[in-house]
């Protein structure tokens, strides 16, 4: 559910047993402290082995994290780096950009060493985050954290400060926000912004 508050944009999220007779985890879970409990546990013991090295080519999810059979109809929406993101916002927490910007620097290396339909490609990074630039087309595209707002009348500061000084400095005719997790569902996205 979204709503406004003052001039934040905010959502509700409401959980509910999915049968009338359900097995009654919303009801244990609305028990004062055992959402907490689950909070705790998902930032300790899971956080902790999500954040294994052994678990670092884990780009969205996999059976190690958080995908199950029980779940097997949402695996290409789950990803553990926005699990924890969530939990941390819901805390009242800062978004995770640890989680991410690493985590993008080297995808966005990636790509452009496997090279993308042959477009003339360069690396760029601002404030921590990665981008690309189409030489062809005088665009780029920087990737950031998934949360944040991608329309440009909708920027916060940081945003703003990495699309403008890019701008100037590359004389790039556009700079797009888009992130890690958009590339990873639905990588020609991320071409049209570079080519559109
Ligand atoms: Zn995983």
């Amino acid at each position: 559910m979204n709503g406004r508050h003052s001039d934040m944009k905010t959502a509700k999220i409401f959980i509910a047993d999915s049968h009338a007779n359900g097995a009654g985890y919303s009801v244990q879970i609305g028990q004062r402290g055992e959402f907490e409990k689950i909070l705790n546990e998902i930032e300790g013991s899971f956080g902790i082995n999500w954040l294994e090295d052994s678990h670092s080519n884990c780009s969205t999810s996999c059976p190690d994290c958080i995908r199950s059979y029980n779940n097997r109809n949402l695996h290409s929406l789950l990803d553990w780096r926005l699990a924890l993101d969530l939990t941390s916002a819901i805390r009242g927490g800062a978004l995770r950009s640890d989680l991410w910007m690493p985590f993008s620097q080297k995808l966005i290396q990636d790509i452009i060493q496997n090279g993308l339909l042959g477009i003339e490609l360069a690396y760029v990074e601002k404030l921590g985050w990665p981008g690309i630039i189409s030489k062809d087309t005088n665009k780029a595209v920087v990737f950031v954290h998934p949360l944040w707002l991608k329309e440009e009348d909708y920027f916060g500061p940081t945003a703003s400060e990495i699309s403008e000084e890019l701008k100037i400095e590359y004389g790039l005719q556009k700079v797009s926000l888009s992130s890690a997790f958009t590339y990873n569902r639905n990588p020609n996205k991320i071409l049209m912004e570079l080519l559109g």
